[in-house]
Parts: C-alpha cells; sequence; structure tokens
C-alpha cells in the first residue's frame, strides 16, 4: 500500500483536509498523550517533514480515532471479559498498561525505593530513538555486590501485552512481599533481579496503541536505515520488521527463522543487527546472569535450548533439564526443548545466554488458549495467580522458583575472593561463537547453506571490595563454555584482575557449575 492509499485508508472525517495544516490538529494532543510517549508526540510536533506529509496527517487521525477503550476488549471469538474494578493483582489493575504507563511506573518505583531499586537506561535508544529502561531489585541496591543475577524480560514480541504485565506485577511483587514474606526477604538479601519489561520500545508502541494492532517486530523497515515513525505506523508495513528473538547472535540464521525481510519470523541483515538486540546482549554480558527468563505469549510451553536444529544436545543438559522440568510442574505445561515440543527457532534469547555464559535461560509461552496474544486482562491475572481460566498454572511460581534457582550455588560458581578493601574487581573472558551455517533461501526443500559467520563474544563484569573488608563472595557463570558443537564444555578460564592505587594483579581461575574456588589477589596493593 502507498502513502496515498493509506490516507484514503485513515478514515478521515469529511470536513478534515488530508493537507490540513498540523496545528488544527494539536486538540487531539490530549488524546495522543493517553497512547503515545511524550517523546514521540514532541517528535510528530517538531519534525518538520512529518508536518508537512500527508501521511503523517493521516496517522495522527488514526491515533485520534482510536477509541481508547477498545484497547484489550474482548478479540473475536474469545469469550467475554467479566466487568472488573479491582483485582488481586500487587496493583490491582484491570486493564494493559500504556507504554507511557509503563515507563512513569519504573521512574516512580525507583524514586519511592531508592535503597531496594534502581532504574537504569540500556546502552542503545530503540530504531525510534526511544530510551529503553530496566530495574535493579535487590536489598542494598546501590552497593556493589557478587549476588547471582536472575534477568527477565517482558515484550520482545509486540503484541504480547500479557508479558508486561507480568513482568511488571512480580516487580511490584517482590517489593509487596520484601520485609513482610520471609522467603521473599531472604531471595532478595541474595539475588540481583533485573527486569526489562519491554525490550521492544517501538513495538509494544504500535501495538498497544492499536496503530497497528498485530505487531509482532521491530520497526526496522529496511536493512541499515532508520525508519520514520510514520512508515512503522503505516498498517501496510505490518509485515516488515525484524523478528528481536531471531536476531541474537549464537545460531543466528539457521532454522526456524526467515532470510525474507517478508517473513514472519525475519532474522534481521546480521546477528545483533538490531539495537534492542544489542542491548539485551550487553546486558547478558556485562552482568553474572546466571538465570535467564524471557516472557511470550500464548502457547503453554517452558522453553529451553536446543531451539534449533544446529544445536547440540546442551553439555548441562541433567541439571538444566530438571529445572525446565520443576518449572513446567509449575505452570502444568510441556517442558523442553524447542524443536521437540514447539517449533525451531534460531537467533533466541536462550541460544545467547546459554552458549555464550551458560546461564540457564528459558522462554514462558503465558496466557493460552485464548487464541489471542493478548486476551481480556482477567486471563493475565488468572495467570499470575493459576486462577480461573488456568487452574495450577501460575507463572508467578515460576518466577519464584527462578529466584530460587538463581540463589542456589550448586546451578552456578562461586568465587572466594581473597583482596584488599576498596580494591576493584573485574572477571573477564573473550572467545569465539558462531552463528549458524546460514540459510540461504526460506525455500524448505532447499538444503543449500552458507558459512557460519564467527563474531567475538566478550563477558566483563566488576565488583568493589567494600571498606574494612579483606574478602568477598562473588557468584558467576561457570568458566567452562558449553560446546556449540557438541555434548562437552570448552575449558576457558575467567580472567580475575584485582587494581588498586595503580597496582593490579590478574589470576586465571577454572571453575565448573556448583564449584567454589578460593582465589588470592591480596598482593595487588
Ligand atoms: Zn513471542
Amino acid at each position: 500500500m502507498r502513502n496515498s492509499d493509506l490516507i484514503s485508508a485513515a478514515r478521515i472525517p469529511a470536513h478534515i483536509s488530508p493537507l490540513t495544516p498540523v496545528p488544527a490538529f494539536l486538540t487531539c494532543n490530549l488524546q495522543l498523550q493517553e497512547v503515545l510517549h511524550p517523546a514521540f508526540i514532541s517528535f510528530l510536533c517538531t519534525n518538520e517533514a512529518l508536518m508537512s506529509a500527508r501521511v503523517f496527517v493521516a496517522m495522527v487521525v488514526v491515533a485520534c480515532s482510536v477509541p481508547l477503550t477498545a484497547v484489550g476488549q474482548t478479540p473475536a471469538g474469545a469469550p467475554p471479559a467479566p466487568t472488573m474494578t479491582s483485582s488481586p493483582l500487587p496493583t490491582g489493575r484491570v486493564t494493559y498498561r500504556t507504554y507511557v504507563e509503563v515507563m512513569n511506573e519504573l521512574e516512580r518505583i525507583a524514586k519511592a525505593n531508592p535503597e531496594r531499586v534502581r532504574r537504569f537506561e540500556l546502552p542503545h535508544q530503540s530504531l525510534l530513538g526511544q530510551t529503553i529502561y530496566g530495574l535493579e531489585i535487590t536489598h542494598n541496591v546501590n552497593a556493589s555486590s557478587g549476588k547471582p543475577v536472575f534477568v527477565m524480560t517482558g515484550l520482545h514480541h509486540a503484541r504480547e501485552w500479557p508479558t508486561v504485565e507480568l513482568t511488571m506485577e512480580f516487580i511490584y511483587d517482590l517489593l509487596k512481599n520484601d520485609g513482610v514474606d520471609p522467603h521473599f526477604t531472604a531471595l532478595l538479601d541474595s539475588v540481583r533481579f533485573i527486569a526489562v519489561p519491554v525490550v521492544n520500545a517501538d513495538g509494544y508502541e504500535m501495538s498497544r496503541s492499536m496503530l497497528v494492532e498485530q505487531k509482532r517486530r521491530n520497526c526496522r523497515m529496511e536493512a541499515g536505515k532508520v525508519p520514520t515513525f510514520a512508515d512503522c505506523a503505516n498498517p501496510a508495513n505490518m509485515r516488515n520488521g525484524v523478528d528481536l528473538n531471531r536476531n541474537y547472535g549464537a545460531f543466528w540464521g539457521g532454522s526456524g527463522a526467515s532470510v525474507s525481510p517478508a517473513g514472519d519470523s525475519h532474522r534481521g541483515a546480521a546477528p545483533f543487527s538490531e539495537p534492542e538486540i544489542q542491548n539485551m546482549r550487553e546486558l547478558l554480558a556485562s552482568n553474572q546472569v546466571v538465570v535467564a527468563l524471557s516472557n511470550h505469549t500464548p502457547d503453554a510451553k517452558v522453553l529451553r535450548v536446543p531451539s534449533a536444529n544446529e544445536e547440540p544436545v546442551p553439555a548441562d543438559v541433567v541439571p538444566y533439564d530438571s529445572l525446565a522440568q520443576l518449572l513446567g510442574g509449575d505452570l502444568k505445561w510441556t517442558a523442553g526443548p524447542w524443536p521437540k515440543i514447539y517449533y525451531t527457532a534460531s537467533g533466541t534469547m536462550e541460544e545467547q545466554a546459554y552458549y555464550s555464559a551458560g546461564t540457564f535461560a528459558f522462554t514462558f509461552e503465558n496466557a493460552p488458549g485464548q487464541r489471542s496474544f493478548h486476551p481480556p486482562y482477567s486471563f493475565v491475572i488468572d495467570q499470575y495467580f493459576g486462577t480461573g481460566a488456568y487452574p495450577g498454572s501460575s507463572s508467578r511460581a515460576g518466577y519464584i522458583r527462578l529466584l530460587e534457582a538463581a540463589a542456589n550455588p550448586k546451578l552456578h560458581s562461586v568465587l572466594e575472593v581473597k583482596a584488599p578493601a576498596g580494591a576493584t574487581l573485574t572477571i573477564h573472558k573473550s572467545f569465539t561463537m558462531e552463528t549458524s551455517p546460514l540459510l540461504v533461501t526460506d525455500v524448505a526443500s532447499d538444503s543449500t547453506r552458507g558459512a557460519a559467520i564467527k563474531f567475538t563474544q566478550e563477558l566483563n563484569s566488576s565488583l568493589a571490595v567494600p571498606k574494612g573488608a579483606d574478602h568477598v563472595t562473588w557468584h558467576v557463570n561457570p568458566s567452562l563454555r558449553p560446546s556449540q558443537h557438541g555434548t562437552e564444555f570448552i575449558r576457558e578460564a575467567w580472567r580475575l584482575t584485582c587494581s588498586l592505587n595503580g597496582q593490579s594483579q590478574t589470576v586465571e581461575v577454572v571453575v565448573a557449575r556448583g564449584e567454589t574456588k578460593q582465589v588470592d589477589v591480596s598482593r595487588c596493593r
């Protein structure tokens, strides 16, 4: 569809010419504020090229004509949503959040809980220039500490709105129960929880505002080119974009990802080509992420690697699958590797997290059975608690299980480091990873493959030795790395460096999962 067609498709009221100057539309600014991020509104209202563009006019008309009450209503074929005024969720919510609401809440939560919550910006803005935020939650959050990390994400896929809600409500749940329920209190003593509720900020804005409700991917319209808001908001372009859960580097370009930009699971032009996935790569590489979860909807599965046919049986299959099966029990869903219980997918979050750092990484396919990626809100509530439509299938129980797994030293490695007070410790690894041998076409019968791409992956994290201390405990990922080619580990070491007052000392430490190693770098002063 061309832009001129969009104009006629946009239900422009008869009294408004498509070429009416923008200021005439500013009366809809208030309504825009309900559905769009302020940065977008200011972008729309200040961009001269857009101001004069017919497509902008059409887009504003679309945005202003969306009845806000339509958002989150029962999709065709789904049972009617009960009328609710409050819910048992930690916030009592009964409707899906807008992107603006999520961003405002992250800021408010961090301000209200300075000892326990730190809001952070991810390093790369979205393609449309939005800053993406996450929260770190733990006791004494601003102190450097060697706690194991659990990373949880929502919304790789734009239309999967329940994943935002489940992540946000779990944040509130943790904070509400901390200091009240001894189990939650102990978990926040021992684990650093990192949440990124909206990985795909642009996609969520498009879907949640109903401009492109069934959007799955990000806003990339053409490889290597920065898209415009208008291009992404044009429903005719719904089938463009990169599938962010096919854009991670490990095994990128293999089975279960589309070569074609028009394919529903398009892998992108290169591994990590999208800024949203560069964010995730860097987050995973700069923390000791021992457990990770990517929330999706709506297929009732707990998934772990292998996700693509090109992968081996993972070297950690026994403990990794045991945890998957426990999660499957919490959710009453089938649990296991993608190709066996679901479909194949390459370039997924699990592959990158597991093969780079040995992170036990999973996907939850939440809120099943409603023939919708965002069913009526009552299904979010039922999914969170395992009540109503989903008896005994609780995402909350799965999240708590993952926090417990992160806290369990048998599932990661521990360094007991002797070092002088005030020193900075870093651990570092640099190694080569590979994509899949590249699919060349989307034709299922075509077995032609291009060579795999090799890329360098670095892992880097740091820890300060507190004043008055001569020792720190550092919960880390194993230094042994799971092979991408066989059911075995590659024998690598962490390079641990202690620096203080211009002096430094470096040692190499080989440590396996479940092992504790003593390290002495007390000579770095
Ligand atoms: Zn998804």
